[in-house]
């Protein structure tokens, strides 16, 4: 009894650790919002605005004085007005020397002016100690409450002292402070909420292009021809049957996708003879989007299988099954088992199950969470070798599954290839140059070079 109230007592806060006044400048969207959260951590909050005049969008428990009379109330004080007005603050350059001043603006465009906002304010008010913090949290989120201790909030300046304070008050609000630095990162700082998804901007649109242009393919093949010449309307295939044709092949290929700036780079280094040169910025940036090309293919992957799955419901299989039968019956003669036929149908499903079950791995292991309980190590491992055994199987998917069209006059429509030919293309280049890269003797001199070997060093002794 005694012991479980002396644990109660130790953990519960101390209530005397009275918190700084923060003096806010703005009583706009942002100052309010800001305002009333740091009020609800115990903060007391000084508004400083051009009105002194408490209106009832103002925090209750906030002070409203003039600029001047509120900073001197406070250490830290939080410049809630867009950059455009800051010139107002050079007459009090004097009231504001030695504090803390935290700029949390954002512009409209990425790079809009020379030096970031921060670094104006610092222009501005040499003698004050600027912070960059607060301005990848909207308005929105701190009054809706939607704000966990899982948001970053990150935080720049050149006085560490001051980045420190501010941090602390980062952490009372519940947040979690991400120091990036001097202020000279306050400029990617405020870049960053102007970023719309800059990784998937390449996949997204290669995605569409490609589904696009796969698409068109299909309904020029399946359903137009068969309606010029064979006078058939297959039009319904737009439905299931050509998404779930296309669905496998973007899978397939942005897979492939994955792992040719891979191969690309394997060359290029072996070319070189030495990894201590830059790669174009093209292959870099594909590199840097591996990622989501995996995703997006996970997703084609995963809606390929829930189209396959509903298949045996749809009224133009059961149709063909029942015709099948019924001629059968007509005829009198059963179609014996053909043993070839059963062996390939059940060899591509095991083939496309085991590929899907490494590909649903390989997107597991993308996700932060668990990227980061595993090492390097075990991280390359199934990204790398799991990830080409992905490659292998969900090839060896379509080559059973769409083999049999290859040599087929038939598959030739208009003199074009099946897609499933089109899409074997790209992963079986990867596969087989993969394969020559692994060979001993091309293996070794690109294992060395990525160990820092070079074939004519620039700095040699
Ligand atoms: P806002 O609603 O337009 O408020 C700006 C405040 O600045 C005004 O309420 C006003 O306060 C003051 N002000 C306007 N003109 C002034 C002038 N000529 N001289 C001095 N003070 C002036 O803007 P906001 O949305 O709160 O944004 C404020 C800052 O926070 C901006 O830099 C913005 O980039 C940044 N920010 C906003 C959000 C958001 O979600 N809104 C998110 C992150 C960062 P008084 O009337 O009290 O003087």
């Amino acid at each position: 009894m005694n012991k479980n109230s002396s644990n109660i007592m130790a953990l519960a806060p101390n209530t005397s650790n009275k918190r700084e006044t923060v003096c806010i400048f703005g009583t706009g969207d942002f100052g309010r919002a800001l305002g009333q959260k740091m009020i609800q951590s115990g903060y007391p909050v000084v508004y400083g605005s051009r009105s002194t005049q408490i209106s009832s969008l103002i925090p209750k428990d906030a002070e409203v004085l003039s600029h001047a009379e509120a900073a001197q109330k406070a250490a830290i004080i939080i410049i809630a007005i867009q950059r455009q007005h800051y010139n107002f603050l050079t007459p009090l350059a004097e009231v504001l020397r030695g504090k803390v001043l935290v700029d949390i603006s954002n512009n409209l465009k990425l790079n809009q002016y020379p030096e970031s906002n921060a670094e104006y304010l610092a222009q501005l008010l040499p003698g004050s100690k600027v912070v960059k913090a607060f301005n990848t949290v909207s308005a929105w989120a701190l009054q809706s409450g939607t704000l966990d201790a899982s948001r970053q909030v990150f935080v720049c300046g050149d006085d560490v002292e001051a980045k420190q304070m501010v941090m602390n008050i980062v952490r009372a609000l519940g947040l979690t402070p991400l120091d990036k630095g001097s202020l000279l990162a306050a400029q990617e700082i405020e870049n960053y909420p102007l970023q719309l998804f800059p990784m998937w901007k390449f996949p997204i649109f290669l995605s569409l292009g490609l589904t696009a242009f796969f698409f068109l393919y299909c309904v020029a093949l399946d359903i137009i021809y068969t309606y010029i010449y064979e006078n058939k309307d297959f039009s319904f295939f737009i439905a299931i049957t050509i998404p779930n044709r296309v669905c496998p092949v973007m899978a397939l290929i942005l897979l492939a996708l994955v792992y040719l700036p891979g191969i690309f780079a394997a060359i290029i280094q072996l070319y070189r003879g030495t990894k201590y040169r830059r790669f174009p910025d093209w292959l870099d940036k594909w590199m840097l989007c591996r990622k989501q090309l995996g995703l997006i293919a996970l997703a084609f992957a995963s809606l390929h299988a829930v189209f396959t799955l509903v298949s045996p419901m749809r009224a133009f299989v059961s149709w063909r099954t029942s015709k099948g039968i019924i001629s059968q019956v007509l005829n009198n003669k059963t179609e014996p088992l053909n043993h070839t036929n059963a062996w390939l149908s059940d060899s591509y499903l095991a083939l496309g199950i085991l590929g899907y079950f490494f590909f649903v791995l390989l997107g597991i292991t993308s996700l932060p969470s668990v990227s980061n309980s595993v090492n390097w190590r075990e991280f390359r491992f199934v990204q790398s070798k799991l990830g080409y055994l992905a490659l292998i199987l969900c090839t060896a998917h379509t080559l059973v599954y769409g083999g049999k069209w290859f040599l087929s006059p038939s598959a030739y429509k208009w003199y074009l290839p099946n897609i499933y030919i089109l899409s074997l293309i790209v992963p079986c280049a990867v596969l087989v140059v993969k394969f020559v890269l692994i060979l001993p003797c091309i293996d070794k001199p690109l294992t060395q070079i990525r160990q820092g070997w070079e074939r004519n060093p620039k700095y040699s002794e």
